[in-house]
């Protein structure tokens, strides 16, 4: 049986299993894809403390030698259940581990368009990763849907390969930090359309062109482009919590010592209701979490003991 079972390898999961396996506790990480989370596809972190620019994969590689260095076991599966009691359980596709506590660190997903023509372009010029895709828009025209932190910050990396970037933001004003609009004024090959939306992708075997309406005059425009880079937002991954409180967006309700309102079972980094999701909030949010489980654990003695 474990002490911990850390569910999501991205940096609050890493964190957690980093403070949880110094302090002694016998952790497991189960990850679904790779560690890093969405850290790992961010080409520059400029505001993690201690370093200038940080590129993500590089700081979860890290944190990920860290975590195993302090003798935590990372495994991946998928997670589809877990269940309450004095020994927990979490249930994988193909295995079931036993825990005296969790910490849920499952992160987010990006949000899809929705838009007619979408999913047939997934992965074929519709994108969720500049970082992973911007290699193959050299000297082409992409456009980028969103106004937020994600959106500019992805624009920005767009435009050393394509040869035009169109921001595509649904009102007249960005919601990105003023920090990076500034930054994004610098690049000359970005330019922000404002006031639409997105209506169609089409294309036979490529995208051809992709049909957006303006929200407040009903035009309708068709911008050719060759990629579609989507940043709208985030959906917890919190589908597979069956008893554990949510808010009305799906977010995890736990308090500022990470617990959720079922004994033993804490929540941190991007899953967790909160305000502020960086790298740095997620990480705090880990090492509380692994605390607050060292704590549980020596308050409930022998009890957990199977
Ligand atoms: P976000 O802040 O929620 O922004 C989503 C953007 O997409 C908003 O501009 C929103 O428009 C737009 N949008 C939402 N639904 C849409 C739809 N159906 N169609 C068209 N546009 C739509 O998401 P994010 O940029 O992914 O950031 C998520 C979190 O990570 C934020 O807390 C952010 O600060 C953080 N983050 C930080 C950094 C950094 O510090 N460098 C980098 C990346 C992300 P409205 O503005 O009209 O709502």
């Amino acid at each position: 049986m474990y002490d911990v079972v850390i569910i999501g390898g991205g940096p609050s999961g890493l964190t957690a299993a980093i403070y949880a396996s110094r302090a002694g506790l016998n952790a497991l990480i189960i990850e679904k894809a790779g560690c890093g989370g969405q850290m790992a596809i961010t080409d520059a972190l400029e505001n993690y403390p201690g370093f200038s620019s940080v590129n993500g994969f590089e700081l979860a590689s890290k944190l990920e030698e860290q975590a195993r260095n302090f003798g935590a076991a990372i495994i991946y599966e998928e997670v589809v259940e877990i269940s309450d009691g004095a020994v927990k359980k979490v249930k994988t596709v193909g295995a079931q581990y036993e825990t005296k506590t969790i910490i849920i660190a499952s992160g987010t997903n990006a949000k899809k368009l929705g838009a007619a023509g979408e999913e047939n372009f997934i992965g074929r010029g519709v994108s969720f990763c500049a970082v992973c895709d911007a290699p193959f828009y050299k000297n082409k025209t992409v456009a980028v849907v969103g106004g937020g932190d994600s959106a500019i910050q992805e624009a920005i990396y767009l435009s050393k390969f394509a040869s035009s970037v169109f921001v595509l933001h649904r009102r007249d004003k960005l919601r990105a930090a003023k920090s990076l609009q500034n930054k994004m004024l610098s690049h000359q090959n970005i330019s922000v359309i404002y006031d639409v939306a997105p209506e169609e992708i089409c294309g036979k075997e490529k995208i051809e062109k992709f049909i957006i309406s303006n929200v407040k005059t009903g035009e309708k425009t068709d911008l050719k482009v060759d990629g579609i880079f989507v940043f709208i937002g985030l959906t917890p991954n919190s589908a597979f919590l069956q008893y554990v409180a949510l808010d009305e967006n799906g977010y995890i309700i736990a308090d500022e010592n990470m617990k959720t309102n079922i004994a033993g079972i804490f929540a941190c980094g991007d899953v967790r209701k909160k305000h502020l999701r960086q790298v740095v909030t997620a990480a705090s949010d880990g090492a509380q979490a692994a605390v607050s489980a060292l704590d549980y654990i020596e308050k409930q003695g022998d009890s957990l003991v199977k």
